[in-house]
């Protein structure tokens, strides 16, 4: 007989996670999900925590959409569940300047490639009825390229990232939503990156019919839980005539256990699929600590580390070209060109996880989820610059920490 191979306990370390996502999960989060007792997903407690995490989520997107609940998983769950009303032969302009985007176009060429085109490029279709409009790397989508191509193509829906996390570029939500109005075009947003780090309500955008964000980035709910989405009342309208070929991330459906039924909050969920005591507890606990802290005081919060992480980094030569504030994507100075992922793995083999952009071009990409104070930016900067000073970059990190030592002592006088 073979032996049977039992391996040691796994241990992960504990990393400083400043990369893009997953972002540093909150100790009081971790907690209610070890805490949380066992309990069945229609044992009363854990239906109540459903229905309580929808209307916290309500309330942290800004809507009064029904239809606003979370799915399983991560954010390309939720993203699956959002794009899944997008079916064979349907008309789609998609708007890609980064990874994510790119993979958000690739699962709607998936969706909406008839069976033909499927089985002519299985996992790289290319229907005719969906126009990829791309533009370059670094670059946001502006309002008026969103025009240009829907005024051209008037498409069934209109699909864009609002913070494309490959690039580190904020796109242009206000221009999006008003040409889905004028040319109309249904409106689906990749909000994974926004969502908990900018304040903004998804109501003041009606020309966008769906969203869909994550757990484990603005939301710092890691212990894999639920992927916020939220639906207007025309999307499921839409729905309700089209169908759609999924059971588990059905709009419709998934929302039932989360106590949304025929269109209207119910007392509490009916079954779907099994939903864990532990996962709902961490989920609402997040939620919770969204509230607290208000998303107004998180993105407040966000911008002003950013700004720290930002003036330090250029300050030791590196190119910013990002605008999203809870990143900071890179070029490194001219003498460490073309060393990026070599930088990258060092840090990352010192738990300081750090990121390479994941599509071209190689930039470094440092993120500060959940890592809102002063402490942490210094300890990132000061691992930083001492990655680039040991490859040879030859910076004096001594009127780095000054300018770090100024920026919050402004700050603390300005309270
Ligand atoms: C992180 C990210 C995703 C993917 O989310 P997962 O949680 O890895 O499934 C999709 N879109 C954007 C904009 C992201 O930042």
């Amino acid at each position: 007989m073979a032996e049977v191979v039992i391996f040691p306990q796994l241990e992960i370390p504990d990393t400083i996670a400043a990369g893009p996502g997953p972002g540093n999960t909150d100790p009081r989060v971790l907690q209610r999900f070890a805490s949380a007792g066992m309990a069945d997903h229609m044992q009363a407690d854990v239906l109540r925590g459903m229905v309580e995490c929808k209307l916290m989520l309500r309330e942290i997107m800004g809507t009064r959409n029904i239809h606003t609940f979370g799915v399983a998983g991560t954010g390309w769950s939720g993203l699956d569940c959002l794009f899944s009303a997008v079916m064979p032969g349907d008309t789609v302009v998609v708007f890609n300047n980064g990874t994510f985007s790119g993979i958000d176009g690739l699962t709607l060429r998936m969706k909406a490639a008839t069976a033909d085109e499927l089985a002519a490029s299985p996992l790289d279709p290319k229907p005719a009825s969906v126009t990829v409009v791309q533009v370059p790397h670094g670059q946001s989508v502006t309002g008026d390229v969103v025009q240009t191509a829907l005024a051209q193509h008037k498409p069934k829906w209109a699909v864009m990232t609002h913070w494309e996390t490959g690039s580190g570029r904020i796109n242009d939500l206000q221009g999006f939503s008003d040409a889905c109005l004028a040319h109309g075009a249904m409106g689906l947003v990749d909000a994974v990156s926004s969502l908990g780090v900018e304040d903004f309500r998804i109501d003041d955008y009606p020309g966008v019919a769906g969203w869909a964000s994550c757990p484990q980035k603005g939301i710092c709910c890691l212990p894999l839980t639920y992927a916020p989405v939220s639906f207007t009342d025309a999307y499921i309208q839409n729905l309700r005539q089209t169908g759609c070929r999924t059971f588990v991330h059905h709009p419709i459906l998934e929302a039932r256990h989360w106590g949304i039924i025929d269109g209207k909050d119910a007392e509490k969920g009916t079954y779907h699929r099994t939903h864990s005591a532990y996962a709902v507890a961490a989920f609402h606990e997040a939620l919770r600590i969204t509230l607290q802290q208000t998303v107004a005081g998180r993105a407040k919060s966000y911008a002003f580390h950013e700004a720290a992480l930002r003036d330090a980094v250029t300050a030791a030569g590196c190119n910013v070209t990002s605008n999203m504030t809870s990143l900071v994507v890179l070029n490194l100075p001219d003498s460490l060109k073309g060393r990026e992922m070599e930088l990258v793995q060092a840090c990352r083999a010192r738990g300081f996880g750090i990121w390479p952009t994941l599509s071209e071009p190689v930039q470094v990409r440092i993120g500060i989820l959940n890592l809102l104070n002063e402490r942490a930016i210094t300890d990132i900067v000061t691992r930083f610059v001492g990655q680039m000073n040991d490859m040879g970059a030859d910076v004096d990190m001594g009127p780095i920490s000054k300018r770090l030592e100024q920026h919050y002592r402004t700050a603390v006088a300005a309270e």
